[in-house]
């Protein structure tokens, strides 16, 4: 399998050198060059495989002759065998027809476990085989931070920092962060705001000099194409427990990077019977503004009770505008540059078919804690604030009542006490066992100032063979 930038200039790469690379060197992502594609007979055929199994057989495609399929099956097995829950994403009924999908099973109790825990293992196997080291560099608001840190915590050639900004993360995610020991493991508090952070890690990728060319920076945020890869096993895993691949499912997904979603999109494009799917925002809500109007313009960043979704541009959505240009890397590039300064739309009927393939909806904070109250009634079950958004996108969007509607859990409630208090829910969700001493633990992290020179050096000082 070959992989080409969406900006048509980069050169192709295998899986290998994906997994090591972050942007594309004209700026663009990564996509498959095509698609694998499924007959419903071989889906059909999958039914009551264990998570790891389908994983293995949506995937491989995807990673080809550069990891042996015995190796491959072993570390899928590894991947998911430390999720809670025997059955990885397991579904909760929340109406007739209506479903969330549990993506919150894992060590740090979000969906970005599915991936990070994969890719920790795939880079340090890719790593071994190359006997090459990286370093591991990136800024998270909250969620990728931590699932990041647990993935990586046991690869020999990985060193993984990790800038937060200081006080400005809820106290359960710096302690998912901070209190995971490993020597490889470094966690960066910066004077500064997230986007501050954001900026240091793009400048540094830019120029790396700062390593003095003895190891190289790899990306783990969701540009990073095995995250997606990862991401569209579970679509065929809630498809096959409802019935499918012989009925169609509706899939509402809470969105920031597009990267969730768009592995649905993908999920529906390897041949899965998807009749909907609904991308729901809370109010930074870039996304759902451009399928209203089709304008796609950064508006200043909210803050809002679902953080790890506070985002002014989806960097994602590149691939998705790749598809909708005929695959044009000048068209996607021309647009993108153009994107940077102002608002900007695409043809009439490009729009229209990207209304086709989703619907749309934003949900503000005041909706969303009325969801979590509301369905707290109904079922006695507690949802987290950004899954509250998919499920109120879900009941505002569905269109076939006949059609099962999945909105993914993308964390757990225990997270984000903050927002089902708010809710006026009077129950605290429960951090699970495994994570009950986590106010005990102890913690490591450094506070830097909010400069960059001082953060290289720190870093440059700090990897293992510095
Ligand atoms: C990251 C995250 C999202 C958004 O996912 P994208 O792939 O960026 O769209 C939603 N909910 C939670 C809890 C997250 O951590």
């Amino acid at each position: 399998m070959r992989y080409i930038s969406t900006r048509g200039e980069a050169p192709a790469l295998g899986f290998e050198d994906v997994l090591l690379t972050g942007l594309a060197t004209d700026g663009g992502l990564y996509v498959p060059e095509s698609l694998p594609h499924f007959s419903l007979e071989e889906i059909r055929s999958w039914r009551g495989l264990s998570y790891s199994e389908l994983a293995f057989n949506v995937m491989h495609p995807f990673v080809d002759d550069a990891i042996p399929a015995d190796d491959f099956r072993k570390m899928l097995d590894e991947t998911y065998s430390v999720f809670s829950h025997k059955a990885v994403a397991p579904l909760v009924q929340l109406d007739s027809n209506e479903w969330v999908m549990e993506l919150f099973r894992g060590p740090t109790l979000a969906f970005k476990d599915f991936a990070l825990q994969l890719l920790g293992r795939l880079l340090d196997y890719v790593l071994e085989k190359r006997k090459q080291h990286v370093v591991i560099m990136g800024a998270t608001s909250g969620d990728t931070g931590s699932a990041a840190i647990e993935g990586c915590r046991r690869c020999e050639h990985v060193d993984i920092f990790i800038l937060h900004p200081y006080e400005r993360v809820s106290e359960v995610q710096r302690r998912q962060m901070t209190t995971v020991k490993g020597d490889n493991i470094h966690n960066i508090a910066v004077r500064g705001n997230f986007d501050d952070c954001q900026r240091m890690v793009k400048e540094s990728f830019g120029n790396q000099g700062f390593l003095g060319g003895k190891t190289q920076l790899a990306a783990v945020n969701s540009i990073n194409w095995a995250r997606i890869m990862a991401q569209i096993v579970y679509y065929f895993q809630a498809s096959l427990a409802l019935g499918g691949p012989d009925r169609s499912m509706a899939f509402s997904v809470p969105t920031g990077n597009f990267g969730d979603i768009f592995a649905g999109y993908l999920a529906k494009k390897m041949g899965l019977p998807i009749s909907q799917l609904v991308i729901a925002t809370n109010r930074n809500d870039i996304l759902h503004r451009f399928m209203s109007g089709n304008k796609y313009e950064q508006h200043k960043l909210e803050h809002t009770l679902s953080p790890s979704m506070d985002i002014m541009v989806s960097s994602n959505f590149e691939r998705l505008l790749f598809d909708l240009h005929g695959r044009d890397g000048q068209a996607v590039k021309t647009l993108l540059e153009n994107a940077a300064k102002g608002p900007v739309s695409i043809e009439d009927y490009r729009w229209r078919h990207a209304r086709k393939l989703f619907d749309s909806d934003a949900v503000d904070d005041k909706s969303t804690c009325d969801t979590i109250r509301e369905i707290h009634e109904q079922n006695e079950y507690l949802l987290d604030p950004h899954t509250a958004i998919g499920v109120r996108a879900a009941r505002n969007c569905r269109r076939d009542r006949s059609v099962p509607m999945i909105t993914l859990g993308t964390a757990h409630p225990a997270k984000f006490p903050d927002a089902v208090a708010e809710s006026g829910v009077t129950v605290k969700p429960q951090l699970p066992a495994h994570m009950a001493d986590l106010f005990e633990r102890e913690e490591r992290y450094t506070v830097l100032d909010n400069n960059i020179a001082g953060v290289q050096e720190f870093i440059a000082r700090h990897w293992k063979n510095a």
